[in-house]
């Protein structure tokens, strides 16, 4: 289906929990947030109902976030699900990594192909600073399960923060020297709950600078792709706040809780909790049509317009 704007979407992002095993800096506050009572989050029956009423749009690809998946008991059965119904090509799963190694396989088995892992640092003293509780070893025994276990595409996902993890773009880099994975270097997004100061933000064009050798390749979606010469994977840069890439935006997201949401960064929700699969369609059409055609400024003083943190979209 097309939005108001001509952009045809074809991606869904969706959020199965809030909860997480971690407590990111960026992402959410120290003491976690307020678990949600069971029947204020989407059944997995339900789960199943929207991904296939936005299938019937044109959704092909669905990426599985939270909060963190993993933490969810029923996860390899939501991804089994999602990716038997009709129209969906891709199933991929965003994970911290912490629980990795068990599951790798489960997910394999389940039909998920691509997985994205967040790392943001090789020192295990700053990833316990970083997540507040992380414990590095865990996610580092994770990748390399996921690698063992062979997804057809790892992606490491790390966000840049200046005095935290600028003097590792390089050794988070070379990771792609011999591991067939791609690292992919995201700006810092000021959301409601982000509790690192707006001075850590770095645009991602500073990768550049570190990395001079960098050949450059295509762009896909909304990642400028490099490469370090004769490394098997490639490095991405992604830059919500330095250079809005919304023109070229194919996705819509939905909460654990039930709602559309047309744009990260927009206020906009669309809930579908209790409906039947007539009523989750018209809001997924609601949500695609509702779609900005860009999202606000996130320099200086701004900050996102989501209300949620990004523990409760689904980032
Ligand atoms: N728990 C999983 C994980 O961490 O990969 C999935 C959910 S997490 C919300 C998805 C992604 O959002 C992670 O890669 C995380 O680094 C990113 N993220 C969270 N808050 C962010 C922020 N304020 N700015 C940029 N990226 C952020
Ligand atoms: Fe959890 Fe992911 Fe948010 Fe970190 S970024 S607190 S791992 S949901």
């Amino acid at each position: 289906m097309q939005d108001k704007f001509g952009r045809t979407i074809t991606y869904l992002r969706l959020s199965v929990t809030d909860l997480c095993n971690l407590r990111c800096k960026y992402c959410m506050p120290a003491e976690g947030i307020c678990k949600k009572a069971h029947e204020d989050i989407l059944s997995e029956d339900e789960m199943v109902m929207a991904v296939e009423a936005a299938a019937t749009l044109g959704i092909k690809k669905i990426r599985i976030t939270g909060g963190e998946p993993l933490v969810k008991k029923n996860i390899l059965s939501i991804c089994e699900r999602v990716g038997k119904i009709s129209g969906v090509d891709e199933v991929c799963v965003t994970t911290n990594g912490v629980l990795l190694k068990e599951y790798a396989q489960g997910l394999i088995d389940a039909g998920v192909s691509h997985l994205n892992i967040s790392l943001d640092t090789l020192d295990a003293e700053k990833f316990k600073e970083i997540t507040r509780v992380g414990n590095l070893e865990k996610v580092l025994a994770g990748i390399d399960e996921a690698i063992k276990v062979g997804f057809r595409k790892i992606k490491l996902n790390a966000v840049l923060m200046r005095g935290f993890n600028d003097d590792e773009i390089r050794a988070l880099a070379e990771l792609t020297v011999d591991k067939p994975i791609d690292m992919r270097f995201i700006e810092l997004m000021p959301m409601v709950d982000t509790q690192i100061d707006k001075s850590a933000y770095m645009p991602v064009r500073e990768v550049l600078e570190a990395l001079p050798e960098l050949e450059k390749l295509d762009v896909d979606g909304i990642a400028k792709l490099y490469k370090l010469p004769g490394a098997k994977g490639k490095i991405g840069l992604i830059s919500p706040v330095s250079d809005n890439f919304c023109a070229g935006c194919n996705r819509i997201r939905l909460t654990a809780d039930g709602k559309f949401k047309p744009c990260l960064h927009a206020p906009e929700e669309f809930p579908i909790k209790g409906l039947d699969f007539d009523g989750m369609l018209e809001q997924t059409k609601k949500a695609v049509l509702a779609k900005p055609e860009k999202h606000g400024d996130l320099t200086g003083e701004n900050i996102s317009k989501a209300s949620r943190s990004m523990n409760a979209i689904g980032g």
